[in-house]
């Protein structure tokens, strides 16, 4: 309507009339939440993640009523005078956050900020900062944090992209790293962090657990002993970053074990409905100003669209994955039974009780992401997934369908044959990402596909 048109048409004006400082489109004095924050410092922890997805850092009442955030499709803020853009250009370079304004979408926008004041929330983080990618998050924060001549301690295997990011681009800009792959084992880990400072000073220990494609875990209290160990002999902590993909932010929470910084595909589960990329990085303010910096220089942040699909995400990650982990449980116990699948590497299914009082300390649940092998070879196993029919066959994972692959051929291939075999990533593996169906109706897919 024409009032309408009138109203939307004079609403800088009006926000300027009311002089409401710019960030203030975020973080208003009546939000709810702000407020109570303010009474009581420890307030915000009351209320828990699921509630604080619906409201966290948004205010309806300063974008028309609009109880969604607008996506915020602008590359570029105005500067009230000369003198605010000069001030926030200061504040951005002193990485002042309380002084600093919008001022261009490759360094913020109000889309970006409010997913990362979520994901920060739900990681029990300072803060977050999010990316393009998984693969951007994870570079830009290596390259944020390591410099030339510094070698990185790292669990194997890594997800694929990881291993090639770290192996083809990063060995070529003067970073070693050096591994170790049974990250239950005390010994081996500190073995490896010996050897990792044979090569030069120790920068960072590089995490994920679970693994992807097998469930192999990583304690993190063996990681905390070697990055003292580390830190009393080279004279420098280690900044120790996890990958926490397959399980966060419901069913494992690194920042709570010991760990700086917790790294993320936000295409899996947190986006979790296969319709965007992206990732984040979230730990501690003075780290996450760091990586941020870094993010504005290579202009590798994610634009105002997706972050707003992240948002809406947010809201229904808990139920997702809850329906999606109980589902995958009554998968595996279904396999578990199945002469033709000889073994299962779902975490519940895993029987070493060193593996087990891993997973219980550090995990409330198991996620639905696991692999299994079939019995014979890779034409057995492509056998299968061309049987399967509500299955679809893709890689990536966490989204609301369920996905099946073949790791070796495909997430995997980029690593060695030999490395593969002494991962268990073998020819007959097939990896399964359980997502939304009703679980009987994928259970008698795998049936038939199986041939039980
Ligand atoms: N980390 C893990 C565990 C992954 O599975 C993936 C992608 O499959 C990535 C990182 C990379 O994320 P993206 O594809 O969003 O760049």
């Amino acid at each position: 309507s024409r009032s309408r048109l009138k109203r939307l048409l004079c609403l800088p004006r009006a926000r300027a009339e009311l002089d409401l400082p710019r960030k203030l489109t975020l973080w208003p004095d009546n939000l709810f939440w702000k407020q109570i924050m303010t009474d009581k410092p420890s307030a915000k922890d009351a209320l828990h993640p699921e509630t604080l997805m619906m409201s966290h850092g948004y205010d309806p009442f300063l974008s028309e009523g609009a109880v969604k955030p607008p996506v915020f499709l602008t590359s570029t803020f105005a500067f009230k005078t000369a003198k605010d853009g000069a001030a926030f250009f200061d504040a951005l370079r002193a990485k002042e956050r309380d002084k600093n304004g919008l001022i261009y979408s490759r360094f913020n926008h109000p889309n970006l900020q409010i997913a990362e004041e979520r994901l920060a929330v739900y990681e029990h983080g300072q803060a977050a900062a999010v990316f393009s990618s998984g693969m951007s998050a994870i570079a830009t924060t290596i390259l944020a944090l390591v410099a030339q001549g510094e070698v990185i301690l790292r669990s194997q295997p890594l997800y694929g992209g990881t291993e090639t990011l770290i192996t083809n681009v990063v060995s070529k800009l003067g970073i070693q790293t050096h591994s170790f792959v049974n990250g239950l084992d005390h010994g081996e880990i500190n073995d490896a962090a010996n050897q990792a400072m044979q090569l030069g000073r120790v920068a960072m220990i590089f995490l994920e657990t679970p693994s992807n494609p097998t469930n192999t875990m990583i304690d993190f209290s063996h990681i905390e002993t070697a990055a003292s160990n580390i830190e009393s002999q080279q004279g420098y902590r280690p900044i120790v970053v996890c990958d926490n993909t397959l399980l966060g932010p419901i069913f494992q929470k690194p920042l709570d074990h010991g760990v700086d910084i917790v790294l993320y595909s936000l295409t899996k589960y947190i986006g979790g409905h296969s319709d965007l990329v992206a990732g984040a990085a979230i730990g501690t303010q003075s780290h996450v100003d760091t990586i941020r910096a870094a993010r504005s220089a290579f202009g590798t942040q994610l634009d105002p669209h997706s972050c707003w699909m992240i948002g809406r995400s947010l809201e229904t990650v808990n139920l997702r994955m809850e329906r999606a982990a109980q589902s995958a449980l009554k998968i595996a116990e279904y396999l578990s039974a199945l002469k033709n699948v000889t073994r299962i590497y779902h975490p519940s299914h895993i029987a070493d009780t060193g593996y087990q009082n891993v997973f219980t300390r550090q995990c409330t649940g198991a996620g639905s992401t696991f692999s299994f092998d079939v019995a014979g070879d890779r034409n057995n196993a492509f056998s299968v997934l061309n049987r399967l029919r509500l299955f679809k066959q893709a890689v990536s994972l966490g989204g609301t369908e369920s996905l099946a692959c073949h790791p070796r051929s495909t997430t995997h291939s980029a690593i060695s044959a030999e490395l593969l075999d002494e991962l268990s990533v073998g020819e007959s593996l097939i990896r399964v990402s359980i997502g939304l169906e009703h679980p009987d109706d994928l259970i008698a897919d795998l049936a038939q596909a199986l041939e039980v």
